[in-house]
């Protein structure tokens, strides 16, 4: 084998459906973590794969410069679900590349570079979304990054409120922490991001790239708090699989017409996956069935009275902090319970499991917690 950079596990998965992975060996597996929060509505779900069929049979691919319905209905729908005020969409390929977007948008509207973001925070592993991501083990060795990025304390407004200037371009937040080790921010201090990067001039910019699309428990985390920022920025969740990014933006960053591009932006293949992704999500309203399976999930963890610290989250967006050694809980949860879940750091279990799941799913996750715990 030639890959590398992953540490690939020894489980071969040949299928998916719904919240369950089936082994070349048929053994079936529990995805508590929808494969980084991709598989949203489930793994192949049959509207998505009709949609992806259909699509590459009329069309694979025609470059971003020609309508195509697919794209054009996607834009519509990214405007019409994201929060009010965001109507200019820009599609690309990853998170990670939604963020660089979401940084060079801002820095061209407001002809300023200095970046805020958040300790313990996560943009992505591309040189300049990197430079606004926290954990220095995924930076140092690739230094120098995009220059002009501070940091400040998550959650507190204050400090939030001194650095931003009439320098600062984007304040860069994640409503919850999801790599960080699943912290929210409260309402009062999204609130406070939104007032201080107003006065400045500067953007505010929601990074929903994993609490969007419903994992929340509300379409975007910003809704539930009520705080509409200049750009949102998603993927992970957003089209089942398929590669995309998207970055949303008020008419003001959008006006100054950015130069930008990429050969790959909008497939019409990718798109057709959103859409179906996203009708699915909200025909049947995806995000208040979320609310209540975290709900239910976090009661059922809390109530099964583990050795654990603390359990904490939003929606199927939840963090089980350990005494210590999430990995090696994570993979007896895999070899020994034919359960997948994912770390966020070395002392936090996160589970982001897909928005379809039932009690009986939590149930079993669970029940295979207690195995490896005892
Ligand atoms: C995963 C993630 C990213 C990066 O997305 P990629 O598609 O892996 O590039 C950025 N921000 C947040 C909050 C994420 O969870």
């Amino acid at each position: 084998m030639s890959g590398f950079v992953f540490s690939e596990k020894p489980i071969g998965i040949e299928r998916g459906e719904g919240a369950t992975l089936y082994a070349d060996d048929g053994t079936e597996y529990l995805d508590f973590g929808a494969s980084y929060a991709v598989a949203s509505v489930g793994h192949s779900h049959p509207r998505v794969v009709d949609a992806v069929t259909e699509q590459a049979e009329d069309l694979l691919y025609v470059q971003a410069s020609y309508p195509v319905e697919a794209r054009t209905t996607l834009y519509e729908k990214l405007a019409t679900v994201s929060p009010p005020g965001l109507d200019n969409v820009w599609l690309c390929n990853s998170g990670t590349e939604a963020n660089e977007a979401a940084m060079k948008f801002a820095r061209n509207a407001t002809g300023r570079s200095k970046i805020v973001a958040t300790r313990r925070g996560f943009h992505g592993r591309t040189l300049g979304a990197l430079a606004m991501t926290w954990k220095d083990k995924y930076k140092k060795p690739f230094e120098p990054l995009a220059g002009g990025v501070e940091f400040v304390s998550y959650g507190d407004g204050e400090e939030l409120a001194d650095a931003v200037d009439e320098e600062t371009a984007a304040v860069f937040l994640e409503p919850i922490q999801g790599e960080g080790g699943i912290h929210s921010a409260d309402t009062a201090y999204l609130q406070r991001a939104r007032e201080v990067t107003e006065d400045a001039g500067a953007a505010l910019v929601f990074d929903e790239i994993q609490t969007g699309v419903g994992r929340t428990g509300s379409l975007w985390a910003c809704e539930g708090a009520g705080v509409e920022p200049d750009i949102l920025t998603a993927a992970k969740g957003i089209a089942s699989g398929l590669p995309l990014g998207a970055t949303v933006c008020a008419d003001w960053i959008a006006d100054a017409d950015p130069e930008h591009g990429s050969t790959f932006s909008g497939s019409p293949v990718v798109c057709a996956a959103a859409n179906a992704t996203l009708d699915i999500i909200v025909e049947e309203d995806l995000p208040t069935h979320a609310a209540e399976m975290g709900e239910y999930l976090m009661e059922s963890i809390e109530s099964a009275d583990l050795p654990v610290r603390d359990v904490r989250g939003q929606g199927l967006m939840v963090g089980i902090e350990v005494k210590r050694g999430a990995n090696r809980l994570l993979r007896d949860l895999a070899l020994d319970e034919q359960v997948l879940a994912l770390p966020a750091g070395r002392t936090v279990l996160r589970l982001l499991p897909p928005l379809i799941i039932e009690e009986n799913h939590a149930d079993r996750f669970v029940d295979a917690l207690e195995g490896v715990m005892e």
